[in-house]
């Protein structure tokens, strides 16, 4: 007879996020592995992307301004981790598996708090597929469209971080030794969310550290309450609780028992 697993808890200390699973995921699991119809999207959001960035070097090099173009990228670098933020809280908070549109990913953030290290088993075109399917569908009528470098490093910058800020989460929840050295280089450079960042996030009730992106924003939002006013405000006006309010540390036990033994 197959026994339940408890899954152990993420550690405490804001300098750990290293997750590991009881037991190893089932290889096969259709919901961690790429198909080819993931790898399409991608390779379609990679290529849209690219062609952003391409207009916006090739306009910044014909008209020999550099500098708006690059601050248009530097806006969109700073601004896509504010957003990755208010959706997440947006999507932690608000509405359940049955929500229109964003059912899916309601559901798929309230696993990721029961077993956080499963998303590190996600395969790479899995995990990414559908932001990019939105960033192609968004950013390739810019790129007919327009030819303007500045509006081109704003969205290049912008589009490519929201594609891969999923990714970018997931390399938060891996151990340092399993990553490439680049991608700990700009861990280390608070260019892209580290563990250290992020960990704060994962102790229930899950209420702070938000934004995935560079995690730039979360100091500043969280020492300002933003959420927290924000959540009072949408209470008093509409009468709607965020989850929040209820995930408390007493009841995470419970939460994090999987009746699944394998995940
Ligand atoms: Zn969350
Ligand atoms: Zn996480």
């Amino acid at each position: 007879m197959v026994q339940k697993v408890i899954e152990p808890r993420l550690n405490p200390s804001p300098m750990v996020v290293t997750l590991t699973a009881p037991n190893p995921p089932i290889l096969n699991d259709p919901t961690l592995t790429s198909t080819w119809s993931h790898r399409a999207w991608v390779a379609s959001g990679c290529t849209t992307v690219l062609i952003s960035l391409a207009k916006a070097i090739a306009g910044a090099a014909e008209s020999h301004t550099w500098l708006e173009p690059i601050l248009a990228g530097l806006l969109g670098y700073i601004l896509v981790d504010l957003a990755s933020g208010f959706y997440h809280w947006r999507i932690d908070n608000y509405g359940s598996s049955s929500t229109p549109l964003f059912g899916t990913q309601i559901e798929a953030f309230q696993g990721h708090h029961k077993r956080p290290w499963r998303v590190t088993r996600i395969q790479f075109a899995n995990i990414l597929h559908v932001l990019a399917r939105g960033v192609t569908l968004t950013v390739l009528p810019i790129d007919l469209a327009c030819n303007d470098p500045t509006n081109h490093g704003f969205v290049a910058v912008c589009s490519g971080c929201i594609m891969f800020s999923l990714k970018f989460h997931a390399w938060a929840h891996t151990p340092k030794s399993q990553l490439p050295l680049p991608v700990v280089a700009l861990q280390d450079a608070g260019l892209v969310v580290s563990g250290s960042k992020h960990a704060a996030h994962h102790l229930p009730p899950y209420d702070k550290n938000y934004c995935i992106v560079s995690g730039v924003w979360n100091e500043f939002l969280d020492k300002q309450r933003a959420f927290e006013a924000l959540e009072k405000m949408l209470f008093f006006t509409l009468g709607v609780r965020p989850r929040s309010w209820s995930d408390h540390p007493s009841s995470s036990c419970m939460d994090q028992r999987d009746s699944d033994p394998l995940m």
